[in-house]
This record gives structure tokens, sequence and C-alpha cells, in this order.
């Protein structure tokens, strides 16, 4: 059985305050909510104020980038060892918001992958298409291109533990959704991909679907057989929201 995941994406929002306010609601809101790991990703200036804030709660803390290098003269960059130290555990790679404005390759982040495996932290690997790939019929391929970047250099059992989030493009902050059975076919043919490597790990692989999950079609979302949690951006940064969310979960 699998256990889903439901996981907010801040992005490029926050404060002091609103780390601290959100975390109360949420903790208020969730405490005795079972059956659903959650976790948050805040930016990197307010993790560990978030470290502490979740302090005895079952919500865990997740990071939305890394480095690949480990340290050295690399400025302004984070490295999976002080994400580590931080007390984060799940970190986005791949975000499709990065590969567009900060041109990752898929290799870069294959590399990501790797340097958060060796750390002993969990990727949260985000995949998928853009409108027009998508209007072109290659959803398919794009996502097996992206995946096969860590397949073919790590090996299926790298996904051992990982978490891939399935993520149109042009379902990302856009309110527009994919269909729960749109869904569900992509996530069938992710799950059937690393299953053609190997079965047992495409068994156990943590699959979430994101791109506007809100409250409202979460429920039926996750009611899909190869769907397991959400990773959630704009939602995630209201408290009833997001509790809703992991409720349907
Ligand atoms: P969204 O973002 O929920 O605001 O569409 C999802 C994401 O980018 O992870």
């Amino acid at each position: 059985m699998r256990h889903p995941l439901v996981m907010g994406n801040w992005k490029l929002n926050g404060s002091k305050h609103m780390t601290a306010e959100l975390i109360a609601g949420l903790r208020n809101a969730l405490s005795g909510v079972d059956g659903c790991d959650v976790a948050i990703a805040p930016p990197v200036m307010y993790l560990e104020q978030a470290h502490q804030a979740i302090a005895g709660s079952h919500i865990a803390l997740g990071a939305q980038n890394v480095d690949v290098n480990l340290s050295g003269a690399f400025t302004g960059e984070v490295s999976a060892e002080m994400l580590r130290d931080i007390g984060a555990r799940y970190i986005i790679i791949g975000h499709s918001e990065r590969r567009t404005y900060h041109k990752e390759s898929d290799e870069l982040v294959a590399k990501k992958f790797a340097i958060l495996k060796d750390a002993g932290l969990i990727p949260v690997l985000c995949i998928g298409e853009t409108e027009a790939e998508n209007e072109a019929g290659k959803t398919e391929e794009v996502c097996s291109r992206q995946i096969d970047a860590v397949l073919n250099t790590l090996g299926a059992g790298a996904f051992n533990g990982a978490v891939i989030a399935y993520e149109p493009v042009w379902a990302i902050g856009t309110g527009k959704s994919a269909t729960p059975a749109q869904a569900q076919a992509v996530h069938k043919f992710i799950r059937d991909h690393v299953a053609k490597k190997d079965a047992a790990v495409a068994q156990q692989l943590i699959l979430q679907y994101g791109g506007s999950v809100n409250d409202k079609n979460a429920a039926e979302l996750f009611a899909q057989p190869d769907i397991d949690g959400a990773l959630v951006g704009g939602a995630s940064l209201k408290a009833d929201a997001f509790t809703a969310i992991v409720k349907a979960a």
C-alpha cells in the first residue's frame, strides 16, 4: 500500500509573519488527521523558522531546489548537506519553472537527483509537458525522456523511496487542472515505464499530481488508482484549502 504525500510548494511567497501564521493554522487543522504524509516547502530563507514551527507535528519539511555542488565557490547556492542539516527531507527538483527560467536540463536535474540520494534526502522529481507538447501528442515522449535522464544514469533502484510529481506545465497556476482521467492515464504510463526496469520499485513509487490542485478537485484526482497525492502551489498558501486537500487524500 502506498502512503499518499501532499506537499505544499510555496514558491517565491512568504514572510516571517506568513510562515508563523500558516504553520500555526496547519498544525491546528491537521492535528489528528492521519493516513497521508504532509510536507511544506517554504522559501529557503524560512526553512529554519518552519523547522522549529513544525516540531512535534507530523508535517515534514521540504525545499524547492538544491545545487549540484557540495561546497565551495558557488555564490548564491544551497547544498544538499545544508538542506539536510536544517531538517529538510523532501526536495523538489526539475520544477518546470526552474527548467524554463533557469534553463535546467534533464542532465542537470538527474545530477541533482543523485546528490539528494547521496545525502539521504528524498527527491521530488517534477516532470510534465508544455501545452504545445500536449497538443502535439508528445506527453508520453516528454515524460519518459525526463524520467530516463535519471533511470539511465542511476538505475531504477534510485527511485526507491523517491517521488515523481507529474505536473503538466499548462495546468500549473492556470486554474486549469488536468481531468482525473487525463492525469490517471499519464500516471499509469509513468508507473508502467518505470516497471519496465523494475516492477517492485514502480509499485511502491509515489506519483503525485500537480497543477491547479484545489480543495474542489482533489478528492476526484486522489480517487484514481495511480495518483498518490499532490504537489500543491497556490492552494498551499491558505491553511484551509491545503488542509482540505490533505483530508481528501
Ligand atoms: P499550482 O502549482 O498548484 O499553483 O498550479 C503547482 C506547482 O507548480 O507545483
